[in-house]
């Protein structure tokens, strides 16, 4: 695909927003927002059926070829909670704080400090809503949710999820190094390889 062709990026979560543009920097990106697009409905059992789901809406809307992602936070030990439902754990209207705290009150109630968890990325990319061929990449990132928030980055679950080293948070490690490591990294990588191709 040409470099600066547009493509509408089906997201308007900020946090995600900032990570794509530069992920994704040597292509055109305009977001739903800047053309009035509302968000797809997210009523899929899989982060590829969201991921698809927003995809489709958002070339539906715009007629351009659409990137969407769909990601969140998995932790195996909480029944694999939040997964598909990471922006609304704590409910519809959650904050990042009230889902940062509905998991640190899981872990409490457990007596835990830490649990294994992971953070999942789908991209999904489609020419046109009907599109019979969608690109699509995933990435995964292991790491820990504990009971200490720390640092100032990133957003979402990253103030409690720990990576390699349990003193390391996510909010707490460079955008230039979270855009290196992360599921949305190892993702795009994957389907910028593809893009290429296209
Ligand atoms: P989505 O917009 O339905 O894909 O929801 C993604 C949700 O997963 C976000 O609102 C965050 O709560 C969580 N999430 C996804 N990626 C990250 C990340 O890189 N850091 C922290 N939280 C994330």
């Amino acid at each position: 695909m040409e470099a600066n062709k547009k493509i509408l990026l089906a997201t308007s979560n900020q946090g995600k927003l900032k990570e794509f543009k530069k992920l994704f920097r040597n292509f055109n990106f305009i977001s739903q927002a800047e053309l009035g697009i509302n968000d797809a409905i997210e009523d899929g059992l899989t982060f590829f059926e969201n991921a698809l789901k927003k995809a489709r809406h958002g070339a539906k809307e715009s007629k351009l070829f659409t990137i969407a992602d769909d990601s969140g936070l998995v932790v195996p030990g909480l029944n694999f909670e939040p997964g598909i439902y990471s922006a609304r754990y704590a409910g519809e209207e959650a904050s990042d704080l009230d889902n940062r705290n509905k998991i640190i009150n899981e872990l409490k109630k457990r007596n835990l400090t830490s649990l294994h968890a992971y953070y999942v990325c789908v991209l999904v990319g489609v020419h046109s809503y009907d599109d019979p061929m969608p690109i699509y990449a995933s990435g995964k990132i292991h790491g820990k949710v504990c009971l200490e928030s720390q640092g100032d980055g990133g957003f979402g679950y990253d103030k409690i999820f720990y990576i390699d080293n349990p003193k390391t948070s996510m909010a707490s490690i460079s955008p230039e190094i979270k855009n290196t490591i992360s599921h949305r990294a190892i993702a795009a990588r994957s389907f910028l390889l593809q893009l290429e191709k296209i």
